[in-house]
């Protein structure tokens, strides 16, 4: 068996196709569209053609015979000047799309506008874009898809969740990834030639598409071991259609992953081959035509068949083979389950990933807010004769070419009832300015809760967590209220789709739930418990908005108990806690400090209730910082920027609160240092203007006489001070190799740098191949994480997604895992600093220690993954270590325990919490005691050391 030429040469040809495919019918609906804005006399209209179309494969004149005359409606609405939803469609050639948006009412921007309320794009869009759309705008992809997508990593998650669940992940064919699993593969066909049987193996290029470069082998030996390949078993027995091998491509739509939601369309293309199938064999496997299903494959064959009538043709309705099903009086409505079923446990295997790139791309933003985006999946399903569906791939950009009349009744449909199910509102835009207006004053306004600890009494500590567990159920209730609010509006809206996740089927979805907690457990280990949490709260929920309005009036019981009985029970309150959902990604990772005292939640999830535990664990951040647990969330999910600021501040009406707290100690007038934004001196930290005001009454002085300009530009004064700080704290970090000195560390820098040429190709493969995405990640998130840490120090702030230099700092961390870590890697050559582009395209103003500040985090990364490389080739070969370590490790036996090398693949620090915050580390400005200017190192640190030495001064 061998390659099969014919393959290559029809891969070319399809290029050209998929270039210039302004197919049939997008051509015709763009003549149609070209002559609404300028009406065609009878003659135009001969000369273009279009009359000699038959009048059904108009679908713009399909449109108006509909009685939605879009062209007219497009005039009327530009008249009266009102606005209108915007679409950009820059990034699709799919003139289907264009139709369905028009027919929308929407109109299409310009193709440089960045603002449209609908940006739609055929191919992967980054996650700078992702971060940068405004809450009001909608895109047509998600980040993290081609975890699913590209057919290696659909291969490589796959196997991971059938190890973790091999009863529910059986859907696939066998597959191998070459050239890893090689001798696998090798040795499965030995097993299976001793059991004496033959089979047949498909292989096929990881990122391939359109039948590219696919062969088929009967014999396993003789397949390459080439790189960038997959194996699969090949699915010799399918159900056949009038003789023919077929697949199904079914459409799937996401319209949010925070919380998941998946919907699954109820029609789509049944693509048959075109040659009568036979089981494969010897002289039959180079037959394409016979074994391939793919359009782009048997359109080039003379027996391919255009759909002319509903059973007929090489493309067929989903439709169709349904009744053709029933007909053979199989159990239909059973087959759809168990490919739904199958859709939503893939799609799981995606959730983690997609999730934690969304909320990368998203930082601060509540889960349960309207995603920003949304994507249509094609999943290309076979099944075979015991009608058993197999997944075999999952297309994010499926063809919305409409060369056959069927192709564009079904994806028309397809796009139009995708675009009503985003709800998308020209309101949206408004409320969003608006938004962004509260949360400049937000934080021009913030509160300060730090209170001394000899000022708070144990009551006091009582009534705040009291005040506390009521916010969290209040927002609890909001979130369900939201969530009723969507379940109706998709029933109304949902036209051929269905709803597939969660289901509304109690068992399933609790499979379903169960299936989830695993993929995270796999897949996103460190944030485990806290997704359970959200988990339970998103898609299990218990709680119903009755039984959420009893718990906050038992809890407002309990307080008026409390006030009478000042030392009395403990509150009887709900223990609803253990469920609440920490939707802002790092707060579920990453320990932080807080500025502020801090209930921790017991890992058990036990509420704060009793004002022993709550002693427990206030605590106050040392000087140097102690970590504690980022608590519960759920008051900054809630609501919106403004409502965050109240709820974890005063809220009239409530009781006591933390303002309350501070007023024991007497209350602390506003200096005029505060007002002005001057951080106050004599060791005292500056009660600044961000968050300086200590009563809410006099934050409600100030705001009712200061006008939005000047609070603007305190803001904007203030951020820049603050910015700076970061820069100095920034400066001063460095990454710190477990067990090692910081000057051990430099030299291991050192040491790497200087046998930079050695050194590179193994790094290289370190991290651009033996590393998965999650790894990789997790190598940036050592430094994120710290950074994140360092801006809630100098910023006074736990909330500091929402802060302009933290979305700016993760657009940097996005774009250093673009494109498989390629983003980090090119920062290791000396004269690419290609991140910085993910700026000058951009509409913001960066500043220039804004810039300064992203530099230093890029160089921190780059040591960082040095440091983390460095730690896995020292674990695994313990006598590579350099120079004089080895005997450093002999004479600390501290150290000798940390080094213990560990067989593993997966990189120590990523096992182990505390040795992951371990690996960076802030320092003092002195340069280190065996400070050599003329290393490379210390050349690079010796312009950081003199900044910080200049701001500091
Ligand atoms: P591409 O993305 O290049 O279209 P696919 O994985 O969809 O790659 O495979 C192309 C075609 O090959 C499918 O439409 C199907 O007909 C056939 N095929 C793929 N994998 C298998 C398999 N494991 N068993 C049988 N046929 C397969």
């Amino acid at each position: 068996m061998k390659n099969c030429t014919s393959l290559t040469s029809l891969s070319s040809m399809d290029k050209d196709l998929s270039l210039n495919s302004l197919t049939q019918y997008g051509r015709a609906a763009a003549m149609q569209r070209s002559s609404v804005s300028n009406p065609p006399s009878a003659r135009q209209a001969s000369e273009t053609g279009e009359d000699h179309l038959p009048r059904q494969v108009r679908p713009y004149q399909d449109l108006s015979e509909k009685g939605n005359a879009a062209p007219t409606l497009v005039k009327k609405k530009r008249r009266r000047g009102r606005e209108r939803i915007t679409a950009n469609l820059s990034g699709t050639r799919y003139e289907v799309v264009r139709q369905m948006v028009e027919k929308m009412g929407f109109s299409v921007a310009k193709d440089d506008d960045p603002t449209s309320y609908l940006i739609w794009n055929d191919c992967f869009v980054s996650p700078d874009k992702i971060s940068e759309l405004k809450p009001y705008q909608r895109i047509n992809h998600f980040p993290g898809m081609g975890e699913v997508t590209r057919k290696d990593a659909l291969a490589r998650n796959y196997l991971k969740m059938q190890k973790a669940l091999p009863e529910e992940y059986n859907f696939m064919p066998r597959t191998w990834i070459l050239p890893a699993d090689y001798s696998l593969l090798l040795n499965h066909a030995k097993e299976m030639k001793m059991k004496k049987k033959t089979k047949t193996f498909i292989v096929k290029p990881s990122n391939g598409a359109q039948g590219h470069g696919i062969s088929l082998y009967r014999n396993a030996e003789k397949i390459p071991q080439t790189e960038n390949f997959i194996v699969q078993e090949y699915v010799d027995k399918p159900l056949l259609l009038d003789g023919f091998k077929f697949d199904l491509r079914i459409y799937v739509l996401i319209t949010s992953c925070d919380p998941l939601r998946i919907f699954l369309f109820n029609d789509g293309l049944v693509r048959l081959a075109t040659e009568k199938y036979l089981p494969p064999h010897e002289s039959n496997v180079n037959h394409l035509y016979m074994h391939l299903t793919n359009y782009s494959v048997n359109k080039h064959n003379e027996y391919y068949e255009k759909n002319m009538t509903i059973d007929t043709g090489s493309k067929r309705s989903i439709r169709y083979f349904n009744e053709y099903l029933r007909r053979s009086d199989i159990d239909v409505a059973m087959l759809w389950r168990n490919i739904a079923d199958m859709i939503v446990r893939t799609l799981l295997v995606a959730e983690p990933h997609v999730l934690h790139a969304y909320r990368m791309c998203r930082p601060g933003v509540p889960s349960g807010s309207d995603s920003v985006c949304f994507e249509v999946l094609g999943f290309d399903i076979m099944i075979d004769r015991k009608l058993r569906p197999w997944l075999l791939e999952i297309n994010r950009s499926p063809s919305f070419g409409t060369d056959e009349r069927l192709d564009f009744e079904i994806k028309s449909s397809l796009i139009e009832d995708s675009f009503k199910l985003l709800n998308i509102k020209v309101s949206d835009k408004r409320r969003n300015i608006a938004a962004q207006k509260a949360e400049a004053q937000r934080r021009l306004f913030r509160t300060n809760r730090k209170t001394d600890t000899q000022d708070v009494t144990a009551l006091d500590k009582k009534k705040a967590s009291m005040d506390k567990r009521k916010e969290e159920l209040k927002d609890l209730l909001a979130r369900v209220r939201k969530m009723a609010l969507r379940e109706d509006f998709e029933i109304r809206n949902c036209g051929r789709f269905k709803r597939i996740f969660p289901s509304d089927d109690r068992m399933r979805q609790d499979r379903y739930c169960k299936i989830m907690s695993s993929a995270f457990s796999v897949f996103l280990a460190g944030r485990g418990t806290s997704m359970q949490r959200e988990i339970q709260v998103n898609y299990n929920n218990k709680y119903k908005e009755e039984q959420l309005l009893d718990m906050i009036a038992e809890c407002e019981a309990d307080e008026r108990d409390s006030k009478l009985y000042p030392g009395g029970k403990p509150p009887r309150g709900p223990k609803p806690l253990q469920s609440m959902p920490e939707s802002l990604p790092s707060a579920t990772a990453n320990n932080y400090y807080e500025d502020e005292e801090e209930v921790e939640y017991d890992s058990d999830g036990s509420p704060p209730g009793s004002l022993s535990r709550h002693q427990q664990h206030v605590r106050h951040r040392s000087a140097s910082g102690s970590r504690s647990r980022a608590h519960s969330r759920m008051s900054a999910e809630s609501g919106g920027a403004g409502e965050r600021a109240s709820s974890s501040h005063s809220r009239p009406g409530s009781g006591l609160t933390l303002n309350s707290v501070n007023r024991i100690g007497g209350p602390r007038p506003l200096s005029q240092s505060t007002l002005n934004g001057v951080p106050g001196g004599g060791g005292h930290r500056s009660r600044s203007v961000t968050r300086a005001a200590t009563t809410n009454k006099l934050t409600a002085l100030q705001r009712s006489n200061v006008d939005d300009n000047f609070l603007n530009s305190m803001v904007k004064e203030r951020e820049e001070e603050l910015t700076k700080k970061t820069l100095i704290s920034l400066n001063e970090m460095r990454i710190k190799f477990p067990g090692k000195s910081d000057i051990e560390a430099e030299y291991l820098l050192d040491q790497l740098h200087e046998n930079w040429k050695f050194h590179k190709p193994r790094i290289a493969s370190y991290w651009l191949v033996k590393l998965d995405s999650i790894k990789r990640r997790k190598v940036v998130d050592i430094v994120r994480s710290n950074v994140r840490a360092m801006l809630q120090r100098i910023w006074r702030s736990s909330d500091i997604d929402n802060l302009r230099l933290y979305r700016i700092f993760s657009r940097v961390f996005n774009r250093l895992l673009w494109s498989h870590g390629q983003g980090l890697w090119n920062c290791f050559s000396p004269t690419s600093n290609t991140w910085e582009t993910i700026f000058s395209k951009s509409s913001e103003n960066i500043s220039e220690p804004e810039m300064d500040c992203c530099r230093r985090i890029v160089q921190l990364c780059k040591d960082c993954l040095l440091i983390v490389y460095k730690f896995a080739d020292e674990a695994k070969n313990p006598t590579s270590q350099v120079g004089g370590e080895q005997q450093q490790h002999q004479t600390g036996s501290d150290k000798v325990q940390t080094f213990q090398p560990q067989q593993t693949t997966i990189p120590p620090p990523f096992e182990n919490k505390q040795a992951q915050n371990g690996y960076l580390a802030g320092r003092d400005l002195r340069p280190p005691v065996n400070w050599n200017p003329h290393t490379s190192y210390s050349q690079r640190y010796a312009r950081i050391y003199q900044q910080s030495n200049l701001s500091g001064s």
